[in-house]
């Protein structure tokens, strides 16, 4: 998945430093970011970008430390618009999915998490006061009314519906992504991810389920959220509903026609190889007992 990016490490525990030569500087416009794309992406670092600087005759923005991937630290960085450097462009954010190495992927997708909230949260909610960066910790204080703001996680399931030797796939409707996807939603106050399941599930596609075990989680920073995965069973056989401002499709796949286009991202995709993976190791252990 995008956070497996072992033996390397993020280390994102906030740190009050200021970028060296060799530091990464990540910008964001709208819904792109400016990188070198070619085999690999490559990361503006922050040498070159002072150099940019003084040959377009701008000065130096604030940088904002976001974290580290091992010794490789990254800051976040306002460019202008216009900003030329040999090889490097803005490009968007769904573009990067698709691109390599995965590592790169995944530092794009949480400075984006961290870009979105610190653009966001330039100003007290409660107060209107501008707010200030605390020096401790990743956090943003009102130095008029002490509104203390943190980081935003928006924290979503995504559900494995099985029944049998079959698992619910769906599509968006109106979205870029256009594969097959699992039941998702965002959990509401006041209730438990447990009960964001049964309660998206009924709300996408009218069925009851039960047997909700939890799976595993991710950071998955394009959306800002913390994923949630879920396996649960059909409760009764019934008709699917299909709830169409939100989906386009929803059918029931038999594990052996579980579409092989893993891109080694996403929770979903996990989730759908995980669950053909048991079932092929079942019907194994069926085929031995019968020879
Ligand atoms: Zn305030």
């Amino acid at each position: 998945m995008i956070q497996d990016i072992a033996p390397l490490q993020l280390n994102n525990a906030y740190r009050n430093k200021i970028p060296s030569e060799d530091s990464y500087i990540l910008a964001f416009q709208e819904n792109r970011i400016f990188l070198k794309a070619g085999e690999e992406i490559t990361y503006l670092s922050y040498g070159e970008f002072k150099a940019a600087c003084r040959k377009e005759q701008k000065e130096l923005p604030e940088c904002i430390y976001l974290f580290s991937i091992d010794t490789e630290d990254y800051f976040l960085a306002d460019f202008w618009e216009n900003c030329e450097i040999s090889g490097f462009g803005w490009h968007k954010m769904f573009a990067v999915r698709t691109m390599r190495p995965r590592e790169k992927v995944f530092t794009a997708a949480t400075a984006w998490h961290l870009y979105g909230w610190y653009r966001d949260n330039r100003f007290c909610g409660r107060c209107g006061e501008k707010l200030i960066h605390s020096r401790e910790m990743r956090m943003l204080q009102c130095p008029c009314c002490k509104n203390q703001v943190f980081p935003k996680i928006a924290p979503a399931v995504i559900v494995g519906v099985t029944d049998g030797e079959k698992i619910l796939m769906t599509k968006y409707a109106n979205r870029e992504y256009k594969r097959y996807a699992l039941i998702a939603g965002f959990t509401e106050i006041g209730e438990t991810a447990e009960e964001t399941v049964k309660r998206e599930v009924e709300e996408e596609v009218g069925l009851h389920v039960k047997n909700i075990r939890y799976y595993k989680s991710q950071p998955w920073g394009f959306d800002s959220n913390l994923l949630l995965g879920y396996f649960c069973e059909l409760e009764e056989h019934e008709a699917i509903h299909l709830d169409e401002n939100e989906l386009s499709l929803a059918e029931w796949v038999d594990y052996r026609d579980i579409p092989d286009d893993s891109e080694g991202l996403s929770l979903t995709r996990e989730m759908m190889f995980f669950f053909r993976e048991e079932q092929n190791k079942k019907q194994k252990n069926i085929d031995s007992q019968n020879n």
